[in-house]
């Protein structure tokens, strides 16, 4: 008998109905025609342990606002594309992406535990580049022959979608190769799901021969309850470095209280601040972008409130550079 874990029960019954959300919440039922308009462009997907710490009846609500379909996703703008990073260039094998020095992301999975609507993703091929059990020995072939690569990191989709035994398949493959020693994954699902933290998922990290790194993605303090905190304790306790990463989104994050208080949060969670991130471009998503000016304004607000290691690197991408860039650096026009 194949055994199912209890998150991939909870991932089988994720609210993907838009009026299953908004009864739920207790939401007006006029906001449906636009969430029903635009999930056909992205669907809604929301797990229901992520909904549950959302506020009933607050249509504002900073969670809310991440998965709910509106309508303001079917404007466009000139700025705004499918493919704001230009991805397509950095991918020699397919599902392989070799844009930095030393390190190679691999997109694991194409799917996520949840869909949030700034998603760069809403666009992105990733059919494309799910390479699969298959494919993964033509860039475990790449990444063999390029010994200046020294960490591989497991993006997506979230790679947390594929279970324990996919995870155990790939971390065999790449112990062969000996100039890895890092191995990091980026995530949200520890966040959204922390029931995927799974007793065997932490034998995983403990007997993988590269040191792990797990990056969550977390926007909001109030997406840190006490489930999120015992699954990064457990890992910590497997000897996991955790680190945070962040979307700045209008609406969502953008005062300066509530990013000093994510820090906080966060690293009272055991996990330590990385990287704010200035949206991607990505078409539909221009309703939750703050200017660059704004940015920094607030930026500097939280840098004079928050001891040094609590404040997180304020980048963006930028598409050819040798790294992501530091939001400083920007001359504004
Ligand atoms: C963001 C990113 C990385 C990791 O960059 P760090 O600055 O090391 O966190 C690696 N490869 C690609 C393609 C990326 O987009
Ligand atoms: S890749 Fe990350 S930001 Fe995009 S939909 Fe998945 S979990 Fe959300």
């Amino acid at each position: 008998m194949i055994q199912t874990n209890r998150w991939e029960n909870a991932l089988r019954q994720a609210i993907t109905k838009p009026e299953e959300l908004l009864t739920i919440l207790k939401l007006d039922n006029n906001l449906l025609e636009a969430a029903k308009t635009s999930a056909a462009l992205f669907p809604l997907k929301v797990p229901h342990s992520f909904v549950a710490r959302m506020k009933p009846g607050d249509r504002h609500d900073p969670l809310l606002l991440q998965v709910l379909p509106i309508e303001a996703e079917s404007f466009s703008h000139p700025d705004y594309v499918t493919d704001p990073l230009h991805e397509a260039a950095f991918n020699p094998v397919s599902g392989l992406f070799h844009k930095y020095h030393g390190r190679v992301l691999v997109t694991f999975v194409g799917t996520c535990a949840i869909n949030c609507r700034y998603c760069f993703r809403r666009y992105f091929p990733y059919s494309e580049n799910n390479p699969g059990t298959l494919g993964w020995d033509k860039a475990l072939h790449y990444i063999a022959k390029d010994s200046s690569i020294q960490e591989v990191i497991l993006s997506g989709g979230d790679p947390l979608i594929a279970n324990d035994r996919t995870l155990t398949l790939f971390s065999e493959k790449l112990n062969q190769i000996s100039h890895i020693k890092r191995l990091r994954i980026h995530s949200r699902i520890p966040i959204v799901l922390p029931e995927r933290i799974t007793p065997d998922f932490l034998k995983w990290t403990m007997q993988l021969q590269q040191k792990p790194v797990l990056v969550v993605h977390c926007n909001h303090p109030q997406e840190i309850n006490q489930s999120v905190r015992d699954a990064m304790q457990s890992l910590r306790n497997a000897g996991v470095v955790l680190l945070n990463q962040t979307v700045l989104l209008k609406g969502v994050n953008d005062s300066a209280n509530t990013l000093i208080e994510l820090s906080e949060t966060l690293f009272d969670a055991g996990i330590q601040p990385y990287y704010l991130h200035l949206l991607d471009k990505v078409d539909g998503a221009a309703h939750f972008d703050l200017n660059v000016q704004t940015a920094k304004t607030l930026y500097a607000e939280i840098e004079q409130h928050l001891s040094g290691y609590l404040v997180p690197k304020l980048v963006y991408e930028k598409a050819g550079a040798p790294s992501k860039v530091s939001v400083s650096s920007l001359i504004i026009k």
